[in-house]
């Protein structure tokens, strides 16, 4: 099945999109046109010499990698040096690069969602809301007649998006009165006249970003001449917000400290895993962060985990365990990345169905850290 690369983009960011990504972060196309058909996808967690070569040799459209290839400003694309060797073998061969990456990492069911899930926790819960979006209640004064309408400008415009609903709204009937004074040109009722009507009461969430259109949006459809309305702010922000780094869930079999590593380098295919500060005699409540995320121990405390797995962990970091009572476990960068293939691969599933190109993993991306 051949869809064009615009697709799969649209559809990897209406669950990360772009702007969760950390300023310092590089995400998006990086190679190629949004115009492109594609009929293979290649996933990895890096892009290297050896990756595109198998890109090339496997026919690969589309290469979509979780670290960016292109992150620092390159300063020539001269192919005396290997990232430039890289980039005219991909163009050369007409191969796309997309990259999501902290927007990845960030999204409410991104990799680190993904990752929670496959090592069983239940009740999953982020581990550091960010980004919290602003909400408003929006609550529109209508003549019962035009309701539907309003209603209907209120979904398509937005308003009412509440997880897998939209077009929620509330409607109370009571009646409006006013009074035309000169100059007005009243859709009901007469200049100098108190009227009043059977109106309805409509009121919707919104998010910030969609507040201002809307408005405009239901000036122009709101058969008043002067549409009434109020704008509330809301604190459901925070709260509907799941986006932001690490997850935190909890066992429904607890299981002691032996045992949960067995469990965790199963679950994560791990042949090593290290480990520093407090061993807690049994696990029920584990808080992961894919990567490096070191930085999570203060918070996974403060949110009373057992046990925090991350990678990359340094000699300081195992001290800070121990400070705060916690264990940490590092299961690696790669170790807990590696798995982006898969989560990239779920995500293109559930949002292209049968429209979903020919997806490989790449075989040749490998970890930089060996055990030797
Ligand atoms: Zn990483």
């Amino acid at each position: 099945m051949s869809v064009k690369l615009n697709q799969i983009i649209q559809t990897i960011e209406a669950l990360a999109p772009e702007k969760l990504a950390e300023d310092w972060d590089n995400v998006g196309l990086q190679v190629g046109s949004r115009q492109q058909s594609i009929n293979r996808i290649m996933m990895t967690l890096d892009i290297t010499t050896e990756v595109v070569t198998e890109a090339v040799i496997k026919k690969v459209d589309l290469i979509v990698a979780h670290h960016p290839f292109i992150f620092n400003g390159l300063k020539t694309l001269s192919t005396d040096w290997e990232k430039g060797q890289i980039i005219a073998q991909l163009i050369k061969n007409e191969v796309a690069v997309y990259v999501a990456h902290t927007n990845l990492d960030k999204a409410a069911k991104g990799l680190n969602h993904y990752l929670a899930e496959k090592m069983g926790l239940d009740n999953i819960k982020t581990l550091e809301l960010s980004n919290p979006a602003i909400y408003y209640k929006l609550v529109v004064f209508t003549p019962v007649e035009a309701s539907q309408k309003i209603i209907e400008v209120l979904g398509k415009n937005g308003a009412g998006a509440i997880g897998d609903y939209d077009y929620c709204t509330y409607r109370s009937s009571g009646t409006g009165t006013f009074r035309p004074l000169e100059g007005a040109n009243p859709f009901i009722g007469a200049v100098n006249t108190l009227t009043c009507v059977s109106e309805d009461r409509i009121e919707a969430i919104v998010a910030a970003p969609d507040l201002k259109n809307l408005i405009a949006t239901l000036k122009r459809n709101h058969p008043y001449e002067e549409m009434a309305y109020d704008v509330i702010a809301l604190e459901n922000g925070g709260l509907i917000n799941e986006n932001g780094l690490g997850k935190i869930g909890v066992f429904s079999h607890p299981m002691d400290a032996a045992e949960f590593i067995a469990y965790t380098k199963d679950r994560l295919g791990l042949t090593a895993l290290r480990g520093a500060g407090k061993v807690p005699d049994i696990v029920r409540r584990v808080a992961i962060c894919s990567g490096s995320g070191a930085d999570m121990i203060g918070l996974a405390k403060a949110k009373r985990a057992d046990v925090l797995i991350t990678g990359d962990l340094k000699h300081h970091d195992g001290q800070r365990a121990l400070e705060n009572n916690i264990w940490v476990l590092d299961a690696g960068h790669y170790g807990t990345e590696k798995w982006v293939t898969d989560c990239f691969k779920q995500i293109l599933e559930a949002g292209l169905g049968d429209a979903c190109p020919e997806m490989i993993a790449a075989e040749s991306s490998r970890d930089f850290i060996v055990n030797y």
